[in-house]
């Protein structure tokens, strides 16, 4: 299953693709927690990434090309995987083609604009290994502290209301016409937001017969 999880930052996309990901033994790739890596680690990409995540702008589409690229190469790939922020633009997802990677299904996650900026206030994120948690819909089992590798949780510094505020600005206008992209090639699945991630994945599991 080559899987692309579309939806506005914050929808659930990280989270849902980490149990998709055990359910169905394949990887996640998430762009933005490669670039986090890269901006800690204070790599070239992670030095060119760094003034547009901090202001919640999309990093150039030729900087996310080549990692995506990259990624998709490696061999834990050859069976599948679930893409969690990219494409995220339509030059993004016509490079995929061109690249010849075939998706088969285009998942969005709807969820309204005004539960996004409530949600994004108690998101909580691992440094290290990228795992995300929620204060209140999804704690982690020690208070501030990741679940899966036991590093202390830290709040992104986009995840601020202002940033995020730019961020649904920029899905609206940069990475919403990809749902028109994928249906007109018959590969778009929609999903709404449940209240409560295990109802959300049950409707993600109908929607994708798993
Ligand atoms: P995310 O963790 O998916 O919310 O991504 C965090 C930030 O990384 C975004 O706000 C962008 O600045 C950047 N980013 C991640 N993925 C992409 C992408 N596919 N295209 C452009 N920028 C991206």
């Amino acid at each position: 299953m080559k899987l692309v999880l579309l939806g506005a930052p914050g929808a659930g996309k990280g989270t849902q693709a980490e149990i998709l990901s055990k359910k169905m033994g394949i990887p996640t790739i998430s762009t933005g927690n490669i670039l986090r890596a890269a901006m800690k680690n204070g790599t070239p990409v992670g030095l060119q990434a760094k003034e547009y995540v901090e202001k919640g702008a999309l990093v150039p589409d030729a900087v996310i090309i080549g990692i995506i690229r990259e990624r998709l190469a490696e061999p834990d790939c050859a069976n599948g995987y679930i893409l969690d922020g990219v494409p995220r633009t339509i030059p993004q997802a016509e490079a995929l083609e061109e690249g010849g990677v075939g998706l088969d299904c285009a998942l969005s996650i709807e969820v309204d604009d005004s539960v996004i900026v409530e949600r994004m206030g108690g998101r909580r994120t691992c440094p290290d290994c990228g795992a995300s948690f929620h204060v209140v819909n999804n704690p982690p089992k020690t208070e501030g502290v990741c679940d899966l590798c036991g590093a202390a949780l830290t709040v992104r510094k986009d995840d601020a209301p202002e940033t995020v505020k730019a961020r649904l600005e920029t899905y609206h206008k940069e990475t919403e016409p990809l749902k028109a992209f994928y249906a007109a090639r018959g590969k778009l699945k929609t999903v709404d937001n449940q209240p409560g991630i295990e109802a959300t994945t049950a409707e993600i599991v109908k929607a994708l017969n798993l």
